[in-house]
Order: structure tokens, then C-alpha cells, then sequence
């Protein structure tokens, strides 16, 4: 027996969860949004967005808070909670439960995204929040005056140490590349930082200290060179894992665990689709997020005015 009733059940609040509630609220459907740890997903963490269309520069937590008002403006209907799977009913609607008891709706649309991946290093889970974080914009203040480092190679390692850079004494960069893959812009302004070290080439291979990380091991892939940096706090930019775990079955996973949907946002389960982050695609960003909220909402909506509520 469900609990909670909607004709879009969205799950995630994310930037591509938010915006498929904007335009399915828009077309008239009543729309619920589960989210289970924050409202804005990823972004909320970054310290500056420079690329969102129209937007020359904003903070990731106030496109959150602009997405969150104007979504709750519509009418959406937001409650902070973990979907655990998605239930197709016999008559072409859905069930989702979750910790909140169950939702019932006629169209789901799954943005869940992905979450930060560690290094896979021995203690990484006992240190994390004793020097090990993934949110500098969270955490950074915790680090005042002093020094940190940061993991990865990409915009979101870059951005994390441009941040830091204003707040602590020094920043190292550790990057498994000789080259950074983030945008070109955001590269020349991190590493013209005077107070940004950069060590290239180079892998952490172990957290040192206990209870609290007081450094790093770090190995140069070219030398095999090991030497210890000491540090206050490193951050982890490597990437993302999807967890879609809960939702297979019913829904088909690639080998990474990203859902298999393609530009359409459909799924192998007609009626629900998948948006943002969480589907197989070449191009993470917050315009390709909200690209797929805006299809899967078109469709979803499609679906819901085709199987009407008995
Ligand atoms: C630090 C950082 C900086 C970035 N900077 C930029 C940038 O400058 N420009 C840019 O274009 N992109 C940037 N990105 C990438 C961008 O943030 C993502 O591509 C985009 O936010 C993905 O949105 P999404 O809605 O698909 O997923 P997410 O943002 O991951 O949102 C998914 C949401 O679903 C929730 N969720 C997951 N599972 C469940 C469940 N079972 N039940 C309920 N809720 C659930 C999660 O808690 C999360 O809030 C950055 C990413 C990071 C981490």
C-alpha cells in the first residue's frame, strides 16, 4: 500500500533531477522529489560554476538554492529521503519504496548521479573526516593556514585546489598525468598560484598518521621514487562512481554500473527513464544534466498522460 502519491516520482535532486521536476511540474503533473543527502547533488560542492550558459560565474550551493526555489515555486513537492527500488506495476505504473514508506506514480525518472570514488587505500574510510575529505568548499575552512593536498587531475581537482589555494599556507597538487584534463582556462590560473605545488607523474600510495592523516606517501610513476609529504588534510578529486545499485533489476547496468539509456533517457523498463550523471554517457557536465532532465520529463510526462491513474 503506498503512502506517498504523484503522477512524477523523480529520484535524486541533483541538477538534472531538479530540472526535470521544473518542467514536469510546468506541464501540469503533480511531482515528487526523493533526495537522500543533499539538494543540488554534486555541484552543491563546488566553490564557483563558470560554465553554466548565461551564468558568467555563481556558486554551486546558489544554483542549488535557485533550482531548489524554483522548483518548490512550481508546486514540486521535495522530501528527504532514500529511494531502495523502483517497483513496475501491471497496469504501467510505479511503485518506489524508500525510507520515507512508498511512493506510488506513473512515471519514474531515476537522477541519482554519482558519488566521489576514494583511492582504495588501506584506512581511507578510518581517516575520512580526520584529514581525508572530498568537499574543499565543505571542509576547506578546517584547514586555515595550513597545508593540504589534493588528488586528480580534472576541473573538479583543479577547482578544489583554486579554492584551498585562498585559504591554506600551501597546496599540492598530486596528479597521476603529466597533464591536467580540466578546462584550459581554470589549468593556467591554478598553476600560475603561488602558493599551488604541483607533483606530477606522481600516485599516493599511503595515508600516514593515526588517528588523524598527517601525510602522504607518494610514488613517482616515472622514477619509482617514494617520499613522504607532510600535509593536514588531502582532498579526493579522482572521479565517480554511479550508485544505481538498488535499482537492478529491473533496470540494465553497463559494466561500470552507469544505467544503459541513451540520448532519450529511456531505460529497458518502459515508463522510466534515467537523466544526469547516473546513464551511460561520454559528457558529464551540469548542461548535459539538465539536457537529460528536460527529455526524460517530456517522456515521462508522455508516459503519464498515456496510462492514466485507475
Ligand atoms: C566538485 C565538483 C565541481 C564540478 N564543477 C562543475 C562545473 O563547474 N561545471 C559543470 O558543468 N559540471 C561540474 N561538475 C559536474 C556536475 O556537478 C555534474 O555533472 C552534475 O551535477 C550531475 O548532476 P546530476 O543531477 O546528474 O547528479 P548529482 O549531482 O550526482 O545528483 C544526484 C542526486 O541524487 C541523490 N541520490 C542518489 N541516490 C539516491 C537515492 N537512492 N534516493 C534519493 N536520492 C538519491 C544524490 O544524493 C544526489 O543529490 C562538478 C562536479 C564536482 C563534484
Amino acid at each position: 500500500m503506498a503512502e506517498h502519491r504523484a503522477d512524477i516520482l523523480v529520484i535524486g535532486a541533483g541538477i538534472a533531477g531538479m530540472t526535470a521536476a521544473i518542467y514536469a511540474a510546468r506541464a501540469g503533473k503533480s511531482v515528487a522529489v526523493l533526495e537522500c543527502e543533499g539538494f543540488g547533488g554534486q555541484i552543491a560542492s563546488s566553490p564557483q560554476v563558470e560554465n553554466y550558459p548565461g551564468i558568467a560565474s555563481i556558486s554551486g550551493a546558489d544554483l542549488s538554492d535557485a533550482l531548489y526555489r524554483q522548483a518548490s515555486d512550481l508546486g514540486v513537492e521535495f522530501h528527504f529521503a532514500r529511494a531502495s527500488g523502483v517497483q513496475p506495476q501491471p497496469d504501467g505504473s510505479f511503485v518506489v519504496p524508500g525510507d520515507a514508506g512508498n511512493f506510488a506514480c506513473r512515471s519514474v525518472i531515476l537522477a541519482a548521479g554519482a558519488h566521489h570514488r576514494g583511492l582504495d587505500l588501506p584506512r581511507e574510510q578510518q581517516l575520512t573526516g580526520r584529514g581525508i575529505g572530498y568537499c574543499a568548499v565543505c571542509d576547506g575552512a578546517f584547514y586555515r593556514g595550513k597545508t593540504t593536498a589534493v588528488v586528480g587531475g580534472g576541473s573538479a581537482a583543479l577547482q578544489s585546489a583554486e579554492y584551498l589555494a585562498g585559504i591554506c599556507e600551501k597546496v599540492i597538487l598530486i596528479h597521476r598525468r603529466d597533464t591536467f584534463r580540466g578546462e584550459a582556462a581554470l589549468v593556467a590560473r591554478v598553476t600560475a598560484l603561488p602558493n599551488v605545488e604541483l607533483m606530477l607523474n606522481s600516485v599516493v600510495t599511503e595515508y600516514l598518521g593515526d588517528p588523524k592523516l598527517t601525510g602522504l606517501a607518494v610514488e613517482n610513476k616515472n622514477t619509482g621514487a617514494r617520499i613522504e609529504v607532510a600535509v593536514d588534510g588531502v582532498f579526493l578529486a579522482v572521479g565517480q562512481v554511479p550508485g544505481n545499485g538498488p535499482f537492478a533489476p529491473p533496470l540494465q547496468l553497463d559494466e561500470a554500473g552507469y544505467i544503459q539509456a541513451g540520448e532519450d533517457c529511456k531505460t529497458n523498463v518502459p515508463g522510466l527513464f534515467a537523466a544526469g550523471d547516473c546513464r551511460a554517457k561520454t559528457v558529464r557536465q551540469l548542461t548535459t544534466a539538465a539536457a537529460d532532465g528536460t527529455v526524460a520529463a517530456v517522456a515521462a510526462c508522455a508516459w503519464a498522460d498515456a496510462h492514466p491513474a485507475n
